[in-house]
């Protein structure tokens, strides 16, 4: 754990964070060293989120792994049979959650010397950005460092892919972390936060667009369905995963009976579940992302997951 300036804040309360924050080190780690080209994307995912159980902890969502012009929100289907191709850009996202507390993080792996830049310009805009947060700073300026940094290396951010609060079950709270200067509100002491900048070309739009159908669900609410099988499974993953995020690769180990598969076809139509459609550039430009979650304290704040370290 990095903490920068005084510490003044009792970390009573923020067990289940810094918990999270120590296995979501371990985890990064290990996802970048299984990063090579040839490598099952669906084996990727499995081994990390089972490297974050047999620690003790939980995935907070499913692990993501983001390949070249794709930037977020794709996780193995089941069945998957994507490789990591030869030469790209990979991006693996995690989060942790210990006792609903959940982190964030995410690191770029590049398996072509010639596009270290991008990796080191989302760390450099990272670590710039992490400088300035504190209690009373506008959002704003991490949007600011974000911008400056990306031009410094003749590169571009993604306007429309931010960072957020976390709470306890809720990945999304309330404050967006732009990565372009924007009006937004400002970080609050005893707050997680993920600050995620993502790089792309100067060539490039610089923003992504849906693309690809969903491999990444959520739960936002739960109320009785008619259709017995829909209302079982519904309500398994209600109170399961409580609104984090799930993936239909994780059916198998939750032990769901055949019925209670063949009604996630019903499911995921409801209205209570919201998939989130793979993200991609708009104009096929690489992009690469660095993530850190961050609790703010009186005087600074306290990364999580020791991104920067
Ligand atoms: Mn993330
Ligand atoms: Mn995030």
């Amino acid at each position: 754990m990095i903490k920068r300036g005084r510490c003044a804040l009792t970390l009573k309360g923020f067990e289940g964070f810094l918990k999270a924050g120590e296995i979501a080190r371990g985890a990064r780690r290990f996802a970048a060293s299984l990063v090579e080209s040839g490598v099952s994307v669906f084996e990727l995912c499995e081994r990390v989120e089972d490297y974050i159980r047999r620690m003790g902890g939980e995935p907070a969502f499913p692990c993501n792994v983001c390949i070249n012009d794709v930037a977020a929100h794709y996780t193995a289907k089941p069945g998957d049979t994507l490789e990591i191709p030869e030469g790209s850009v990979v991006k693996v996202d995690l989060g942790v959650q210990v006792d609903g507390y959940p982190v964030d993080t995410a690191v770029t792996v590049v398996l072509d010397d010639r596009l270290t830049f991008l990796k080191e310009a989302a760390e450099e805009a990272l670590r710039r950005a992490l400088k300035t947060v504190g209690p009373g700073v506008n959002v704003s300026e991490v949007g600011r460092v974000v911008l400056e940094t990306a031009k410094s290396y003749g590169l571009k951010p993604i306007r429309n892919l931010s960072g957020h609060e976390v709470a306890r079950y809720n990945l999304h709270a309330g404050l967006s972390i732009p990565n372009v200067p924007s009006y937004g509100g400002k970080f609050k002491p005893h707050r997680v936060y993920a600050v995620e900048p993502f790089m792309t070309t100067s060539e490039a739009r610089g923003l992504v667009v849906e693309a690809g159908a969903p491999t990444i669900y959520r739960c936002i609410s739960y109320k009785r369905v008619r259709d017995r099988y829909a209302d079982m499974l519904l309500k398994k993953l209600w109170f399961k995963f409580r609104g984090l995020p799930f993936t239909e690769r994780w059916f198998r180990k939750m032990g769901l009976k055949p019925k209670l598969v063949e009604a996630w076809e019903t499911v995921k139509k409801l209205k209570m579940v919201r998939g989130y459609r793979v993200l991609k550039e708009a104009s096929g430009g690489l992009v690469s992302q660095a993530e850190e979650s961050i609790l703010v304290t009186e005087d600074g704040c306290i990364e999580l997951t020791g991104f920067l370290e």
